[in-house]
């Protein structure tokens, strides 16, 4: 028995077909349109449906460079299933360079919006009724924002069996256990029954090459779980069981000034262990920034500019500590530079 079409932006797509389509989207105030690209494929076999979406954050961009990889990728003309690939959800906050939507809002704090709400709320609800209503799976991909940099990393809801199962799956050594935060995307997919991930990696405006690599990689090590791509990897996996981290928190400036970080992205730190110095320009005091429980840095700012207050280092917590972590960083650093 042969497949459904799927319908998006009216229309309608037919087993082993490969299309893009654009989703109209409310206009710029010069009367410029403005759409969102899709990219569907359609396998003429059954299997599960998977979104990829990237840049509901405009700013960040290493995953429009994933998606057009994955794209390219030959292995998808046998696939099973259906993949929808969203390289750009926020279009209007790409051509601004900004996180934000031109309203100031924050599309992944918007969902699942509405029909009749601001410019933020009804491009989220064309997002969930284009895109997600029709999957049976999703992986999001963000980067860290502006002038900060994230360690290549699953973010997921560990409760659900099948989340951990895909979230191990992906093939990055760190795992961070995140609650849904209300207004995501994750969180509006999850209530609709959609296993979801959001890989974050890298920094806003920025392509970086391993977190890159790493995405496509682990897109497609997802898709060979799902069991729409067939065969395995060529590469041995880095480690079977990734590091899960059970929470995380920021270390903030406690003054304002320069930032001198003597530590660095992938470290394994102390309680109390110095992260770094703030040095005042003037009269030239210094201020030191330390740890306050020990853990990995999975996340830090990049700009020597800071004020009181800032968020400099993104410290996870694990539940056994373990020395490997820092091997098993090195190997996954070296495989995908
Ligand atoms: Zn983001």
């Amino acid at each position: 028995m042969s497949r459904e079409p799927i319908t998006i932006a009216n229309r309608q797509i037919k087993p082993g077909e490969r299309v893009a389509v654009d989703v109209e989207l409310p206009k710029l105030s010069s009367q410029t349109d403005i759409k969102m690209p899709v990219h569907v494929i359609h396998g003429r076999r059954e299997g599960p449906v998977l979104f990829i979406s990237a840049t509901l954050h405009g700013d960040e961009l290493n995953g429009v460079e994933i998606v057009r990889r994955v794209l390219a990728t030959k292995a998808l003309s046998g696939l099973r299933g259906t993949l929808i690939a969203v390289p750009v959800v926020n279009t209007y906050g790409l051509v601004q360079m900004s996180r934000y939507l031109p309203d100031g809002r924050d599309l992944n704090r918007s969902f699942p919006g509405s029909g009749r709400g601001s410019l933020a709320a009804r491009l989220a609800n064309v997002f969930l009724e284009e895109i997600v209503s029709k999957c049976s799976h999703g992986i999001d991909l963000h980067t860290g924002s502006r002038h900060r940099t994230n360690l290549p990393q699953i973010r997921a809801s560990l409760t659900g069996d099948e989340t951990r199962e895909l979230a191990m799956s992906f093939g990055v050594p760190v795992v961070l256990n995140a609650p849904e935060r209300e207004g995501s995307l994750r969180a509006s997919a999850s209530e609709m029954g959609i296993t979801t991930l959001l890989y974050e990696a890298g920094e806003a405006l920025r392509y970086d090459t391993v977190a890159i690599r790493a995405g496509v990689a682990g897109i497609l090590n997802i898709m060979r779980k799902l069991g729409m791509l067939s065969g395995t990897s060529k590469r041995k996996p880095i480690q079977n069981t990734p590091y899960v981290a059970s929470s995380s928190s920021w270390i903030r400036a406690p003054e304002s000034g320069l930032l001198v970080s003597s530590t660095r992205l992938g470290a394994s730190v102390e309680e109390g262990q110095v992260l770094g110095t703030i040095h005042d320009p003037g009269i030239g005091e210094q201020c030191a920034v330390t740890a306050r429980h020990a853990g990995l840095v999975v996340g830090n700012l990049q700009l020597p500019l800071v004020h009181e207050g800032d968020a400099l280092f993104h410290i996870a917590r694990f539940d056994d500590e373990s020395d490997s972590i820092i091997d098993s960083l090195e190997e996954f650093r070296d495989r995908f530079s």
